[in-house]
């Protein structure tokens, strides 16, 4: 039973069959054919040969005729070797006689073999996406025309992909068929992952190679809270994660009995819980988990759904919704926070060799105004139908958030011109997401109402460490010391400025970092939906002292080892259920 370890990023166990995308989102359903269409699937499989072979000697003469090209048309050859051997093409056809799979099934399934044989061999090692270039190409022959969407799927299975966008993502869940994800690339505080903490789907990123290890149809364990995956589990292992995932079950229902009490710790500090949201649709779940408010609405994902980009009218209905929906509790608008790994199909990019480091969030919406303006405008009518507070992300220097704010004056006046009703006083934050706007908190403090540290990507930046790379995701982390003294810091600012901080990264939502917030002078953490009951039940736990004394601690510590297993201990120590 091969069992993979990659990156636990989203909470739970699932057991089900495995469907397998490739890049190209082609879905190959493991597929049984009757005696009558066994002639007919092979000559479908033959013919995929013939094309792909074609296809490639076409591509060769293309490339040989340029400057530079013979590098690629020799691998061309190579590719076309492979998909000459007559042992290859027999293999196939006898899984379709034999096992009467259909041509896309047997084409996988042998190219799957296949690709194992190289993966195992060190000196073959190399060739393995050759392989899988192949298989590509075959597929896109035999089920390229009767490629099926995802969103007619009947039965739910887990999807394995080599990577998924965090709008793949989306549009899976939405088919309601999604009881899983595993991905070989990704990171913990990828978007990816944050869609799933925040719909509730059990994920695994970062497991090197799954994609080419499973074949569709195999059946799966997927532990989205330890990191494993286990491939054709059996029956013993098939038991544990039943019961495991029944006493997860079982230590969520008992948190929902908190539900109605308050965030606050023992001797009575409070503490605002709020929710992270994607979708209109998360208002919902984070109330009954027990959110206040929503301390961030990520309001790029509207603009990564499938269909027309919405327009100011499109956005500020939604935007309206949500507010009423919330019903006089807070709501935090954050504008957009595009690029990166959040990227859109109605807008055309330049690739960007640093994207973390180039034309994104409020750097591209000072850029394309055109983008950015109904947004602001939208964001202005809704907010006198709730509580609506405005924010901006990924501030990098005073200046932009200047801008930023100047900008928002003038869509006011503009608004206020038209005859709109809109509130005047529209509070106005920034996120604290880069070492810069950390260590210039002050001078940021001066220009809002509040400020929201932005974890996810201060982490990245500070310790210059790409948040979505599962190559040095053992490197990223919120416990370095490093980060624990930029937090430090813009608490303070924040503080001497009398100016409301809150945390919205998903530290916030970290069991073992509630004690030291709370003791670093947090009174508001912001939140996947899924995480406040736990985190509140920790508060509940804790004198406020108890929480600086931890503080006071870690902030002597030099190591992010000491300070995990610090908080370990003294988590644990108050309330061992949750460690
Ligand atoms: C963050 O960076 O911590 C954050 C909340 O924003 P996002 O995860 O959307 O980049
Ligand atoms: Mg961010």
């Amino acid at each position: 039973m091969p069992l993979k370890r990659g990156i636990p990023v989203s909470n739970g166990c699932c057991i089900g069959k495995a469907l397998v995308l490739d890049a190209e989102e082609i879905r190959v359903p493991r597929r049984h054919v009757p005696d009558t269409m066994l002639a007919h699937e092979q000559q479908l499989a033959l013919r995929a040969f013939e094309s792909a072979c074609q296809e490639i000697a076409e591509e060769r003469v293309h490339l040989r005729s340029r400057v530079g090209g013979d590098v690629v048309a020799d691998i061309l050859s190579a590719h076309e070797a492979i998909l000459k051997d007559p042992k290859l093409r027999q293999e196939v056809l006898d899984l379709i006689h034999d096992k009467h799979y259909s041509a896309g099934s047997a084409i996988e399934l042998m190219m799957r073999r296949f690709q194992r044989r190289f993966e195992a061999e060190p000196f073959l090692h190399e060739r393995v996406r050759d392989v899988v270039d192949i298989k590509r190409r075959l597929l896109r022959h035999v089920v390229g025309e009767a490629r099926q969407e995802l969103s007619e799927l009947t039965e739910s299975v887990i999807v394995v992909a080599h990577d998924l966008t965090p709008s793949q993502t989306a549009a899976l869940v939405r088919t309601n068929k999604m009881l899983g994800f595993a991905t070989d690339l990704g990171g913990a505080t990828s978007h990816t992952a944050i869609v799933a903490r925040g719909l509730g789907i059990p994920a695994v990123v970062g497991l090197d190679n799954i994609s080419s290890l499973v074949t569709p149809g195999d059946m799966l364990v997927l532990d989205g809270t330890h990191g494993v995956v286990i491939v054709d589990p059996d029956e013993a292992q098939l038991e544990e994660y039943r019961e495991q995932e029944q006493r997860r079950v079982e230590l969520i229902r008992s948190l929902e009995e908190l539900r109605e009490l308050p965030a606050q710790t023992r001797d009575g500090t409070p503490i605002e819980l709020h929710g992270n949201i994607e979708f209109p649709e998360e208002v919902a779940p984070c109330i009954e988990k027990g959110a206040t408010g929503i301390g961030l609405f990520r309001t790029e994902f509207l603009f990564m759904r499938q269909g027309p980009e919405p327009t100011e009218e499109d956005q500020f209905q939604v935007y309206r919704q949500v507010a009423e929906r919330l019903d006089g509790k807070p709501l935090i608008i954050r504008t957009l926070d595009l690029g990166a790994d959040k990227y859109v199909h109605t807008r055309a990019w330049e690739p960007e060799a640093n994207p973390f480091l180039g034309l994104r969030s409020i750097r591209y919406c000072l850029r394309h105004r055109e983008v950015f303006w109904p947004q602001l405008r939208a964001i202005l009518r809704a907010s006198r139908h709730g509580n609506i507070r405005i924010m901006f992300p990924m501030v990098s220097r005073v200046m932009e958030l200047r801008q930023a704010i100047y900008l928002l004056r003038l869509a006011q006046e503009e608004l206020e011109e038209e005859g709109f009703e809109i509130r005047g006083d529209i509070p106005i934050g920034v996120m604290i997401e880069t070492p810069s706007a950390a260590l210039c908190a002050r001078e940021l403090a001066r220009e809002v109402q509040f400020l929201s540290i932005g974890t996810n990507d201060l982490i990245q930046y500070a310790l210059a460490v790409d948040r979505t790379n599962e190559r040095v995701a053992s490197l990223y982390t919120p416990h370095d010391p490093s980060i624990i003294r930029l937090l430090r810091e813009v608490v303070r600012r924040a503080r001497q400025r009398q100016v409301e901080v809150s945390l919205c990264g998903e530290m916030a939502g970290d069991a073992l970092s509630a004690l030291l917030l709370i003791g670093l002078g947090l009174r508001r953490l912001s939140m996947s939906a899924g995480k406040i009951p736990e985190i509140k039940k920790i508060i509940r736990s804790i004198e406020l002292a108890d929480a600086e004394k931890v503080a006071a601690r870690v902030l002597r510590l030099e190591s992010e080892r000491e300070i995990v297993n610090y908080l370990r201990d003294e988590t644990r120590r108050i309330i061992p259920e949750l460690v």
